[in-house]
């Protein structure tokens, strides 16, 4: 004999029943079978919402009511043949009294425990009969029986406790002498001794099922539901999440207990009593393995077999000077709560014994202060102890296994693993079992603790990086594209899964938690909702992902602004954008202190050089040791552009407009020209060698004319340009008769930084600089002669694109 029990989903639909009964079908052939069915998928809440409806005086409850209706019928119609009118009358009847209990209780105003589960027990009376009928009119010996008749229980409603006594007498009359191959139960309903109906609490047909099969001590227990097993963690929340194959019933109870919805907790206990393995499956993948709970399996060496959560959960912390060292206080505050009937889930004490927490169902909390506050009214009266503090929107995590407690720095790598993404814990516990490590976090980062808890011990080797681009112009179209292009090759050779999850423009931003399919994303864009700064800023912390990166691929002043808002929310900050970097040293270092404090890394390599790793060298070499004495630097293309096309031949205005006009230069060229530009750069390296420095500190002599330096605009310098061509062509002379070339040079030296025009000798590194080129020379410690040199492109699109992407990736392997 074997015991099956369908929930939900299962019986949520015809074509589900249907798969039911293709299920039990295959069973028949070998076994006699009792079918446990919960209420058809949803019905239960909707009981009780047109119950609470109801008991609230609004009149919606009768739409809730058709609702309810309307589902049955339906399935009825699909399931039985037409001329079978009476299975039609007998459920027209029930939902006519069902609506006859709704009325009441709109009329009374009121919904008793007891009257609820009067209420909450149409649903699996009705779709019981339903699944009963369509089996007999296919032709399987089928009885329905009502579990009201077999379950007794006390008077505790809608949690009744079962007097085991009397139903395991009830349950072995009734199937002793049962002839039919298949019986269907209802679960989750049971009358007290009295006869009033009561229920074993929410999702208790799972309860139902092993009642049954421990009264008859079957050899198999088996769940179904729509889930394939007992899974690593929440599926809903946690993509990565797989069933676990095997589980002793210790672990199934903590998982269950601490929010694994798959399998009501009680139901565990008397399958473990007899040994009896419980099996959970997928009816809607019935060949998939699924989970087996049993006692075979103990010791499988893995020390953590899964992660669960409970929410609405809120701590009470009693605390108070008046109770160190005085017995006593515990035993008040659980006498107190036990009272109230109030369930205790998680207990912490500080060994100071200066106070005690305490993790509850958030909707006891008011409960529970008023309860324990007056218990301590005469210590809080003479301030011995405080007022009892009450936190809400609190949620606990909990790792479990068994065999934790063979394996060191499991707790440490738990609560690292959360400060890296900082996630607060508020209270801890660990019971001496070691079964199980919880904590209490806030609600709202349930679901990326469990994301990162389940990349740590479960996925171990990928890192997800959640990557959110505002600025998709020239460079920041070339990264989405490198970061499609390189997905693949990232997560096989990097383990790094690159995701992503928002992008924005100056019109449009969209966001996509499971990542944005990029093969599609300028079309998903331009639908995208109206961007705004902070719009985007607001989308980011709500979806609360673990390592999420904000890549700043604008020159927006405003944007520079909010990074020390993004990293206080642990967001690192990756930008292209200088403004920040070269703004004044607080924001500065406030940005480097923010990036520290809240482990969110903060990275603009190609603030420098576009993609040439000049910021990353330097850091290598300060972190090594080395010391910095010298930088020479050419960190201008633009300039380099200017001063590689410029001679007797043309004329120094011509040559600037083209460089304009192929967009070497910003559209003010005097950014450039001024050489404005690259001292940022240098004060950034400056910076970063550690000099606490400011723009002005930087000595810049211009090679400009006087007129040229005082235009007040775009045009009038042009036309300076035009006027002082002498003065230009002096440079070019000056240099020419000395066969040297004219490089802007930025330079660091002895602390002091600097930058001008330059006529730099044939044989020095500057001297044949091509295009676009950038070059750096670092003068160390270890490098005091021959220096180290970094050239290359140090502009373009691709290549700062490229920058970027490898600032992303060191994010990825840190
Ligand atoms: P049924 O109606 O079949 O009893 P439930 O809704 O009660 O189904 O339980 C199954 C659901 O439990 C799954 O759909 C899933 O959303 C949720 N769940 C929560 N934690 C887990 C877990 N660790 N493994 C599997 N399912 C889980
Ligand atoms: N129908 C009940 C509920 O939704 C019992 C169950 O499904 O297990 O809670
Ligand atoms: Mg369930």
């Amino acid at each position: 004999m074997k015991v099956l029990k369908f929930g939900g989903t299962s019986v949520g639909s015809a074509k589900n029943i249907n798969n039911v009964i293709n299920i039990l079908n295959s069973y028949v052939e070998k076994d006699t079978v009792i079918c446990v069915v919960s209420a058809v998928g949803g019905i239960t809440d909707k009981l009780l919402l047109a119950g609470n409806l109801a008991k609230n005086k609004d009149a919606s409850f009768s739409e809730v009511f058709n609702t309810i209706k309307q589902i049955h019928l339906d399935i009825v119609s699909e399931l039985i043949p037409v001329k079978n009118d009476s299975v039609l009358d007998f459920v027209n009847n029930k939902l006519d009294t069902l609506k006859s209990l709704l009325d009441g209780i709109y009329l009374i105003n009121e919904l008793s425990p007891k009257t609820s589960d009067k209420l909450t027990s149409y649903g699996e009376l009705l779709s019981s009969y339903i699944i009963a009928e369509t089996m007999k009119s296919r032709g399987l010996s089928t009885e329905l029986k009502n579990s009201q008749e077999l379950i007794v229980t006390n008077s505790n409603f809608t949690k009744a406790e079962v007097d085991y006594a009397l139903t395991n007498k009830n349950i072995k009359d009734y199937f002793n002498s049962a002839k039919q191959s298949i019986t269907i139960l209802p679960g989750f309903i049971s009358n007290s001794k009295s006869g009033e109906q009561t229920t074993l609490g929410r999702g208790g047909s799972d309860f139902t099922a092993a009642i049954v099969a421990a009264a008859l001590h079957v050899e198999q227990l088996e769940i179904w539901t729509d889930v394939s097993g007992m899974f690593t963690t929440n599926p809903k929340l946690v993509k990565q999440a797989y069933p676990i194959e095997k589980l002793s019933y210790q672990e199934a109870m903590e998982l269950s207990h601490f929010g694994a919805k798959v399998l009501y907790p009680p139901t565990v206990q008397p399958a473990l009593d007899l040994n009896i393995p419980i099996h959970i499956k997928n009816t809607l993948e019935p060949e998939s393995v699924g989970t087996i709970i049993s006692n075979d399996h103990i010791n499988s060496g893995v020390p953590v077999k899964g992660i669960s959560n409970i929410n609405n959960i809120a701590l009470l912390t009693l605390q108070g000077s008046g109770m160190i060292g005085i017995p006593g206080f515990s035993k008040r505050l659980f006498e107190t709560l036990s009272q109230e009937k109030i369930n205790v889930i998680l207990i912490t004490q500080a060994s100071s014994e200066h106070s005690i927490c305490i993790g509850i169902d958030e909707n006891d909390a008011d409960l529970a202060k008023t309860a324990i506050d007056k218990t301590f009214e005469n210590e809080i009266a003479l301030s011995k102890i405080d007022p009892i503090i009450v936190e809400t929107d609190l949620s606990i995590i909990a790792l479990i296994g068994d065999n934790m407690k063979n394996h060191q720095g499991i707790s440490g790598k738990m609560f690292s693993t959360l400060g890296k993404n900082n996630i607060n814990i508020r209270a801890i516990a660990q019971g001496a079992s070691e079964k199980n490590i919880s904590a209490v976090i806030l609600q709202n980062d349930v679901k990326k603790a469990l994301n990162c808890l389940h990349e740590q011990f479960f996925e171990i080797k990928t890192k997800q990086l959640n990557v959110f681009i505002t600025g998709v112009g020239n460079v920041g179209e070339k990264l989405v594209e490198q970061i499609k292009q390189q997905r693949k090759y990232l997560k096989e050779n990097l383990k790094i899964n690159l995701r992503v999850v928002g992008l924005s423009n100056s019109r449009t931003m969209i966001f996509d938690d499971e990542g944005i399919d990029l093969s599609s994303w300028k079309d998903q864009l331009q639908k995208g909702e109206k961007a705004s700064l902070q719009g985007f800023f607001d989308g980011i912390k709500a979806l609360n992902l673990r390592n999420s990166i904000f890549v700043d691929v604008t020159a927006n002043y405003d944007v520079a602004n909010l990074y020390a808002d993004y990293l206080r929310q642990s967001i690192g900050v990756v930008a292209c954008n200088k403004i920040a970097c070269s703004s004044n040293y607080e924001n500065y270092s406030l940005l480097k202190r923010l990036s520290l404090k809240y482990n969110a890394p903060f990275l603009f390599e190609t603030n420098v050089g576009a993609g040439l790793p000049i910021i990353d060298t330097l850091n290598n070499l300060i972190a090594s040791g080395d010391k910095i004495t010298s930088v020479q630097a050419v960190l201008s293309g633009s300039l380099n552009f200017v001063f590689n096309n410029f001679d007797n031949s043309v004329s120094f205005y011509d040559v600037v407009k083209q460089a304009q006009s192929e967009g070497y230069t910003e559209p003010d060229p005097r950014i450039d020209l001024s050489g404005v530009d690259v001292a940022r750069k240098i004060l950034i390296l400056a910076r970063e060698s550690g000099l606490e420095m400011d723009l002005e500190d930087i000595s810049n002599t211009p090679f400009l004319s006087e007129s040229g330096l005082k235009s007040e605009s775009v045009d009038d310098f042009f036309q300076t340009l035009i006027d002082d061509e002498a003065h230009y062509q002096g440079l070019f002379n000056s240099a020419k008769v000395k066969n040297c070339q004219l490089k802007y040079v930025a330079q660091l030296n002895n602390g002091k930084a600097s930058v001008g025009l330059q006529e730099i000798p044939e044989g020095h590194p500057f001297y044949n600089l091509k295009g676009k080129d950038n070059i750096v020379m670092f003068y160390t410690q270890r490098y005091p002669e021959q220096p180290m040199i970094i050239k290359g492109a140090g502009a373009g699109a691709d290549v700062t694109a490229s920058g970027l992407f490898a600032d992303i990736i060191r994010i990825g392997n840190k």
